[in-house]
């Protein structure tokens, strides 16, 4: 491991939700967290370092098609989603990275397994997915609005135990999709209400950011409660050894892009890949073309019959 690689490392530690621990997110994390990193001006000289390294990655990681990459995005509203994957994706090649955005499910998606559409996005070999809000929704949303349930259209008797067999169902679907090249990167981006109060706010004063806001986003802020508790079970059901939860501490927004951009280079550099390396024989076979190629007369403007002499 590099210096830098260390370094990415110790920083992304304190985030981490370590497997099997009880969370308390009121307790145990501070959204207004930021560390040794004293200024926003410093803060965007790591972020271009950080976004310089993922580019690098990402492009490794399509060359060697082995593993994908999915990150998993929850936050409450005003987290500051949208914005997350807007500057931390910069720089990384389009073709390499697709956003799902995961809202109401239709009624086609709620006639199968609540995993159902989620598993249609994944993302393939060689390709970064980001699921902004994600399959957690299904014990997050619908945990503090139980009623949605009714609308799962879920085999009678199932209610039972429901939750917990969820956080299984998610742990275990995540573990396959691990074991198969998938890597799972989670992050919750953990907003204090107060700054929550003061993005809408925002959002109403400033007419550009009118369209952000709705009415159903402050019907939600009453249940703030229910959600830390929510959030808090989640994340101490569904931190797993393969796929840890971080919790990005998200009251300041340069912050909470730097966390979330470090966290996503450190999964990359894990998987470290390479790009391909041929073989002596093909490299010899290599070499024939190149000397067929010089041997080839060039092309001169001359031998053109479309040019007139
Ligand atoms: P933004 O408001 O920044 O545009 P958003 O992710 O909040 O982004 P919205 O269209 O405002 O998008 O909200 C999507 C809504 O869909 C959220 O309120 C979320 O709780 C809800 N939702 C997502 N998944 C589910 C689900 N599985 N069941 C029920 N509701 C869900
Ligand atoms: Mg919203």
């Amino acid at each position: 491991m590099t210096s830098r690689e260390q370094r990415i490392a110790d920083f992304i530690e304190p985030f981490r939700v370590e497997p099997g621990s009880k969370v308390t997110l009121a307790k145990d994390f501070e959204p207004d967290f930021k560390g040794t990193i004293r200024s926003k001006k410093r803060g965007r000289k790591l972020l271009d370092q950080g976004i310089e390294l993922l580019a690098e990655y990402q492009s490794r990681l399509y060359a060697q098609h082995t593993h994908g990459v999915l990150v998993v995005l929850q936050a409450l509203d005003a987290g500051g989603k949208d914005g997350t994957i807007r500057h931390v994706m910069t720089g990384v090649n389009p073709q390499g990275v697709a956003v799902s955005s995961f809202k109401v499910p239709s009624s086609e998606e709620l006639d199968h397994d609540y995993l159902w559409r989620y598993g249609l996005r994944l993302p393939a070999r060689g390709q970064i997915g980001i699921f902004n809000r994600s399959h957690y929704e299904e014990v997050l949303v619908v945990r503090v609005h139980e009623e949605l349930l009714d609308r799962q259209k879920l085999p009678p008797g199932s209610r039972r135990g429901l939750w917990k067999r969820r956080y299984r169902e998610i742990n275990e679907w995540e573990q396959t999709l691990t074991g198969n090249g998938i890597k799972i990167v989670k992050l919750f981006l953990n907003l204090s209400k107060e700054e929550q109060r003061s993005r809408f706010l925002r959002r109403i004063d400033l007419p550009d950011k009118n369209w952000k806001f709705s009415a159903a986003d402050i019907r939600e802020r009453d249940y703030w409660d229910d959600y830390q508790r929510a959030f808090s079970t989640m994340l101490s059901r569904t931190s797993t050894a393969w796929a840890p939860w971080y919790v990005i501490p998200a009251d300041r927004k340069w912050y909470a892009r730097i966390a979330a951009g470090a966290v996503i280079a450190n999964t990359l550099i894990e998987i470290d890949p390479r790009y391909p390396t041929v073989g002596k024989k093909a490299r010899e076979a290599l070499q024939e073309i190149r000397r067929d190629l010089e041997a080839q007369a060039p092309a001169g403007a001359a031998a053109d019959p479309f040019i007139e002499k």
